[in-house]
């Protein structure tokens, strides 16, 4: 199987998170891609390669122009403010709830960051934008390896993508990577695709892009958000809008839930795809449901993650798998690749 790897990915390197009222070392760190592509290469589980090149108009198919705009400029324009900020990640701390307008670009930088984000536990580095940028690029590289004929592609990249909407960065994420590659497949001329998170957190950010769209199905398992982050979204009556009423299906289980009961989840998932009639899968490979993770609550174990891979192979669809979320940063190697072994020899 072929992963593309971001090369550029510890550009992106947050110092710290707010969390509690306190400022704490971030989770979300380099290390996490380099055990993966340490025990991918161990196992000489296929190539790796650099993600190939895109135009940025292909972001746009999923985030706004305005928020890429930020996006690519954010740094600077920190920067501007006082050349000591060089030094600082930029975390934002005023946010737009419910009755304010988001209509307007406020001038004020703090104000910009805080239209474009839903957390302070997502710094804003120098290499910010250069890392997420690369980081689509394989994503859409993995879609368009599976095009070409491939039976499964890996984007291997950080930060993560799940969290971020058509124009909010949050959740460590700032570009949603399965997203792009699920329009991308769409753009490509596949007419159902289906995007399934098991990250242990709600992928509210893909939610929120595909909600009212009755061609792209997105089912999600994670941990209950009346207690789990992100909290505002994840709950299982969240089935979709307008035209996409029926094509979102959440799979909300309590904190401490266990390979067996993930597993039914999983099966009820993959049913649910089969039925929709999908294409294609692209899955949201957070691999923060095991046990030792330090900021999540299902009891997943390193040989369940075996087992993972291989009902996901069962399905028979061509798949993109991409990197998610997974902060027990020891073993998220051995965990990612083992989803991935079951599908070397295919
Ligand atoms: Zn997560």
């Amino acid at each position: 199987m072929i992963t593309f790897y971001n090369h550029l990915h510890a550009q992106h390197q947050g110092k710290v998170e707010m969390f509690r009222g306190a400022l704490v070392p971030c989770y979300e760190v380099p290390a996490r891609a380099d055990h993966v592509l340490a025990e991918l290469q161990r196992r000489k589980l296929g190539t790796v390669q650099h993600p190939n090149a895109f135009d940025d108009a292909v972001l746009e198919r999923i985030h706004s122009r305005r928020y890429l705009q930020f996006l690519a400029t954010a740094w600077d324009q920190w920067v501007a403010l006082d050349p000591a900020n060089a030094g600082t990640d930029i975390l934002p701390s005023v946010w737009p709830t419910r009755t304010f307008r988001t209509d307007i670009e406020p001038d004020n930088f703090s104000a910009k960051m805080g239209l474009y984000s839903f957390d302070a536990g997502t710094p804003f580095t120098a290499g910010t934008w250069v890392a997420a940028r690369a980081g689509a690029h394989c994503a859409l590289s993995a879609a368009q390896a599976m095009l070409a004929g491939d039976r499964a592609a890996f984007a291997l990249s950080r930060p993560p993508g799940h969290h971020a909407g058509a124009d909010f960065f949050g959740g460590y994420c700032f570009l949603n990577n399965a997203a792009l590659a699920a329009q991308y497949l769409r753009d490509a001329g596949m007419e159902r695709v289906a995007v399934l998170d098991i990250d242990y957190h709600h992928g509210n950010g893909t939610q929120a892009c595909f909600y009212d769209r009755p061609d792209v199905f997105f089912a999600s398992i994670h941990g209950d958000p009346r207690t789990e982050y992100p909290f505002f979204l994840g709950h299982a009556d969240e089935t979709g809008v307008g035209a996409g009423k029926g094509f979102n299906l959440n799979l909300p289980l309590p904190r401490g839930t266990g390979y067996p009961a993930w597993a039914a989840a999983l099966d009820t998932a993959l049913a649910r795809i089969q039925q929709f009639g999908a294409q294609a899968l692209v899955v949201s490979m957070g691999m923060d449901t095991f046990v030792g993770d330090p900021i999540s609550g299902f009891t997943l174990h390193s040989d369940d993650y075996l087992r993972v891979g291989a009902r996901l192979r069962a399905c028979g669809l061509p798949t993109v798998l991409v990197f998610e979320g997974g902060y027990a940063v020891q073993e998220v190697g051995v965990n990612a690749v083992n989803v991935l072994q079951a599908f070397a020899d295919v």
